[in-house]
């Protein structure tokens, strides 16, 4: 099947892989009708600034604009924002919105990514990072503390330490509190989790672990005591929760697509002949017969070309390598690859405690690569996760240098 130009492709979700998608569909000529639906009314941007350079006041908001209106107008698209889409029908191949409009095409991309999880004792007052609308409510109130102030940042995974990387940034004194003994225990694995244990302290920002919250009030000056199920009390002048996301799949629940935790979708991200996902929102196959969700910007973009090109020229692309990095405490930490968190994982390349390189693996077969402050080590040894490799082979070969 090739798309041709009476075709209709109908792309729900105007982040990044919806975005990559227009730009895919274009780049391998495909020249009938794109239509790009949005429920924010910002045209594409790109996330991981927002918590990185935006939050810290490096970089203006318009820095993150994916799509300008120069390239809106070179794809000849048609773009729908400010409104959601409530159905699909996979057999006829109609996305309903929210104001009732039905868009008829011959192809639906769905991108509607993912959005920040809540707390139980979620409240309106809370802030989360996951839109530019959050990035813009945050720094209004950010911008009425003064240095020195304290903010809760609840949370220790990659959003709560970057959050608290430009909170420091900014003056205030960020204060991250971990449920878990370790962050990125869950994701990373314990003892990579020990490994980067300390990079909180080194950079002056406080963590505390193990804290079991229990809920916050606010008073009218919008400061905030964070409760905890001991009794004791965090009084801060702002609550931040970084608490991982969740699929956006709540308006596909009749659509007749399989839902689990995500769309599946199968080796070309397709979950019906006609109607495919990418992005934070897709289930993919994974080498061990399972299905994963990856919320990393460069799956997305992955997707987006897998995607495109099957349907253009009925091409597979071959197994992605999901790559994912995170700047925070002032150190970059980069991860390839999958790995499980009970996987093993040894450390090489080293040259102290803030550069190496950590190889995962898996019944003797590198799973992952993990390097902290190592980038250039860390891309020579993509090639161990190219080809299944024992780890006595990658550490034979050490593609990584000396
Ligand atoms: C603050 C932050 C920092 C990050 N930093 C990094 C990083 O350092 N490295 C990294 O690899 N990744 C990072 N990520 C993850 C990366 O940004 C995501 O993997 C990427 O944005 C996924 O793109 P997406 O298009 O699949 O989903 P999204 O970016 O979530 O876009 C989905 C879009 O669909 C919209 N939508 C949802 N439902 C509907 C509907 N029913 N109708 C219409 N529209 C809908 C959403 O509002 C959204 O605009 C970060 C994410 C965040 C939030």
């Amino acid at each position: 099947m090739t798309l041709l130009a009476h075709d209709h492709v109908v792309i729900v979700g105007a982040g990044l892989a919806g975005w990559r998608s227009v730009e895919e569909l274009r780049r391998h000529g495909f020249e009938g009708r794109i239509t790009l639906v949005g429920d924010e009314v910002d045209p594409p941007y790109d996330r991981p600034p927002l918590s990185k350079q935006v939050l810290a006041g490096a970089w203006p908001l318009t820095h993150t604009l994916l799509a300008t209106p120069e390239k809106i107008d070179v794809a000849r698209l048609e773009l729908r924002l400010g409104v959601g889409a409530r159905h699909l029908d996979v057999a006829n191949l109609t996305v309903t919105l929210e104001n009732d409009d039905v868009i008829e095409g011959t192809h639906v991309i769905i991108a509607t990514g993912a959005r920040a999880r809540r707390l139980p004792w979620h409240q309106d007052s809370f802030f989360e990072l996951r839109s530019l609308r959050d990035v813009r409510r945050l720094i209004a109130r950010l911008d009425e503390l003064s240095a020195g102030d304290v903010v809760a940042v609840v949370g220790g995974g990659f959003i709560g330490a970057e959050v608290a990387t430009a909170l420091q940034r900014r003056g205030l004194r960020p204060v991250v509190l971990e449920a878990d003994d370790l962050p990125l225990s869950r994701v990373l694995g314990s003892t990579v989790a020990q490994w980067l244990g300390d990079l909180p302290e080194r950079s002056g920002v406080e963590l505390r672990a193990r804290q079991r919250l229990a809920g916050a009030h606010y008073d009218d000056a919008g400061d905030v005591d964070v409760l905890f199920d001991d009794g004791t009390t965090l009084r801060a002048r702002a609550l931040v929760a970084g608490v991982g996301a969740q699929a956006n799949v709540e308006w596909l629940a009749d659509s007749g697509l399989r839902l689990d935790n995500g769309v599946v979708v199968d080796s070309n991200q397709l979950g019906a002949p006609r109607v495919g996902a990418v992005g934070d929102v897709a289930s993919f196959p994974w080498s061990d017969g399972t299905h994963v969700r990856i919320e990393h910007w460069q799956v997305a973009t992955d997707h987006a070309g897998a995607l495109v090109r099957h349907w253009m020229s009925g091409e597979s692309s071959p197994r992605l390598i999901p790559y994912f990095w995170s700047d925070q405490y002032g150190q970059k930490i980069q991860v390839l690859g999958h790995p499980h968190p009970d996987d093993d994982v040894v450390r090489v390349k080293e040259t102290d405690d803030v550069h190496w390189l950590g190889l995962y693996s898996r019944a003797d077969v590198v799973s992952g690569l993990v390097a902290l402050n190592q980038p250039r080590a860390l891309m020579l040894s993509k090639g161990l996760l190219e080809h299944p490799t024992t780890l006595d082979d990658a550490l034979a070969s050490a593609p990584w240098g000396s």
